[in-house]
């Protein structure tokens, strides 16, 4: 490729609401351009590296014996609705109608919809199992679309789903996507963690999640530094903290003057946030619940959402909290218990307090010297709070660490879920209808582009991974008005540039400086300058993006030098 044809057009400002690294610098380098909110057009640099990813996963889902397919981006309402999903997925659904007035969705996944085609065919355990994916748009109104291609409205998906006998072929299958994930973001130069994952909304047994190690990732993963424990933190439940403090005085409702924060409680009443307790009040669904932790600590969603079996998970509204009479600020369990209006559910470690402050569930009042298990009542006791810093693994009793992951990937047991709500069912060897037992697992092949970016960068630009870069390698002619230049640096162009098109001449009549400027941006993993040193001794430059590293070598016999440079790099997927 030559430069002066690359439709890249570089930008000199970025877009104010480019604020993660990968957004800014695609949109820089002339990688892509917004049309919409969440809306992307790639451009030719991007689509190269999209498309290597995508080449990337098809060579190893070929290896685990699964087969590409495509089905269709719009699905009908009506599998939607046999699996109560139509209205789970809510307003993130993009619905349309047809002139008839038969309903629709754009495809956000499709569990649904593989589940009715692989129905059509197949009827006996001898056609099974079957492994199938396929690599599309999908489509997602986000209530929050940001990031650029981290969280796009339309962004592309690789999912492949397996149907099998039973739960021992289930794990099989999902032991080689699980082992072909790990390859494929090996591959891509990522440096990953595979954790476990939450199942709630989708249903199924087992989940993990692929995570890609960065600070502009949205979830949040603990892992054991001295063991192999690794999880999304919605998916964990810490050990309970028990606490030595003895109190044998009785509770006592004192004044605390517009302090309706816990910060200005305990600062006013002089005690340590961790001897308070916060009230959060959720709307689960149509309940309204009291969730109640530690002062510090802070509410586990998810889980709050698996115990009550919810679909949806809100704040309380202020009607809803004056509907069941409680006084925003300072509500605690103590005298509210036995209410039909609300749930009280309080978190273990709570219940382990002894001498503790909360709410006095009346304006400007606050409990102290509380002792939940005497004070609380009758109350519903679970572990509700996320695991923090201070927490020990759950498992091994050992240190962690908390890191921000990009979830990359996931896969899943599903089960017999969607099978049983569309009847898609097989005759077993005994002639016995059962239904077939699901796997799925998808990828987000344009967040992978993005997570690779941003663990790949300096504040030049992008170092991109050998195997994903939209090009290998860049040939400079640090002066183009030079034609003994220009014709050393065309013929090095053929000789190292082959039908995959792997290299780009800059053949641009801009100053050397701007060349190297873009060459930085823009990722290159190997650059080659041929300069005033060509002239003079018969060398060029090579240098190496990610290492820095720079060497000088004859022209003569370079290629096999530069052939060399590609190769470790692939071996090693840097
Ligand atoms: P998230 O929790 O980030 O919203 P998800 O768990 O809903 O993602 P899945 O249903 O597991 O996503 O989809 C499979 C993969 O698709 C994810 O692992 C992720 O890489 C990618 N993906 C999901 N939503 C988006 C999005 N809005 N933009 C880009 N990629 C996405
Ligand atoms: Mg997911």
């Amino acid at each position: 490729m030559l430069s002066s044809r690359l439709y890249s057009p570089t930008l000199r400002e970025i877009p104010a609401d480019a604020v993660v690294v990968s957004h800014q610098y695609m949109l820089k380098a002339g990688m892509m351009r917004k049309v919409a909110s969440g809306f992307y057009a790639f451009l030719p640099l991007a689509f190269r590296s999209i498309q290597k990813v995508e080449n990337i996963i098809r060579q190893e889902m070929a290896k685990v014996g699964s087969q590409e397919m495509l089905m269709p981006i719009v699905q009908p309402a009506e599998l939607w609705r046999d699996t109560g999903r139509w209205d789970v997925f809510g307003p993130e659904m993009f619905k349309l109608q047809d002139r008839h007035g038969h309903e629709y969705c754009l495809g956000p996944t499709h569990e649904e919809l593989i589940t009715a085609i692989t129905h059509m065919d197949t009827s006996s355990y001898k056609q099974l199992p079957v492994s199938l994916f396929q690599i599309q748009n999908k489509y997602r109104d986000e209530k929050r679309p940001r990031f650029g291609l981290m969280r796009s409205r339309e962004f592309i998906m690789k999912d492949a789903y397996t149907f099998d006998e039973d739960e021992a072929g289930l794990d099989k299958q999902y032991q080689l996507m699980y082992d072909a994930y790990t390859k494929i973001f090996t591959r891509c130069g990522l440096t990953f963690k595979a954790v476990i994952a939450d199942t709630g909304a989708i249903g199924g047994s087992g989940s993990h999640e692929f995570e890609v190690l960065a600070d502009a990732g949205e979830a949040d993963i603990v892992y054991g530094t001295e063991c192999d424990f690794a999880a999304n933190i919605e998916a964990v439940i810490p050990n309970t903290l028990y606490s030595d403090i003895t109190n044998d005085r009785e509770k006592e409702l004192v004044a605390t003057p517009g302090k309706h924060t816990i910060e200005m409680v305990c600062d006013y009443l002089n005690i340590s946030i961790k001897q308070s307790i916060k009230a959060v009040v959720y709307k689960l669904d149509e309940v309204v619940v009291l969730a109640l932790v530690r002062g510090d600590h802070e509410v586990n969603e998810v889980r709050l959402q698996n115990i009550y079996n919810a679909v949806n998970v809100s704040m309380a509204s202020d009607e809803d909290l004056i509907a069941c009479g409680l006084t925003a600020g300072y509500i605690s369990p103590i005298n509210l218990t036995g209410s039909e209006k609300f749930d009280i559910i309080v978190d273990k470690t709570v219940m382990e307090m002894k001498d503790a402050c909360c709410g006095g569930n009346v304006v400007d009042k606050h409990y102290v010297h509380v002792n939940p298990k005497r004070d609380f009542g009758d109350v519903r006791v679970d572990t509700i709070r996320l695991i923090t810093k201070e927490d020990v693994c759950p498992v091994g009793g050992g240190p962690i660490e908390m890191r921000k992951g990009i979830e990359v990937g996931q896969v899943f047991k599903l089960g017999t879920k969607y099978s049983e709500q569309l009847g898609c069912t097989f005759l077993d060897k005994n002639g016995k209808s059962q239904p077939m037992v699901m796997g799925c697992y998808g990828i987000g092949v344009t967040r992978t582009v993005a997570a690779s970016i941003e663990q790949n960068h300096d504040e030049h630009g992008i170092i991109w991974p050998i195997n994903i870069a939209p090009y290998e390698v860049v040939i400079i002619p640090a002066n183009t008005k030079d034609e003994e230049i220009m014709n050393a640096a065309q013929e090095l162009y053929e000789a190292l540039n082959d039908e995959n098109d792997e290299v780009v001449l800059d053949d641009r009549k801009d100053r050397a400086g701007v060349k190297f400027k873009d060459a930085d941006l823009i990722g290159y993993p190997v650059r080659i300058t041929i300069g005033k040193k060509w002239k003079e001794s018969g060398t060029v430059e090579i240098k190496v993006r990610r290492s820095g590293e720079v060497i000088e070598i004859p022209f003569v016999g370079c290629e096999a030098k530069v052939v060399t440079i590609l190769n470790e790099l692939r071996e090693k997927n840097l």
